[in-house]
């Protein structure tokens, strides 16, 4: 019998029973794991701390969302 493979992506490390809250972190990893990208000079940009950034290229450190920077 064929393994159905879990949908939930990320999120497939919590079980059962974290539902909704689940398909919201889903969204929330997705998008962390994206290149963040330096609203000044484009480059990469890396998160330091909550909020906190820091752009490899240009060196700039700014502040942005708390867990990936806003499209
Ligand atoms: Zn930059």
């Amino acid at each position: 019998m064929a393994v159905k493979k879990k949908k939930i992506g990320s999120a497939g490390r919590f079980g059962a029973g974290y539902g909704k809250v689940r398909q919201k972190l889903v969204a929330v990893e997705a998008k962390q794991r994206k290149r963040q990208e330096c609203p000044f000079c484009k480059g990469r940009a890396k998160r330091q701390a909550k909020a906190i950034w820091l752009c490899s290229k240009c060196g700039k450190n700014f502040a942005g969302g708390v867990f990936h920077l806003e499209d």
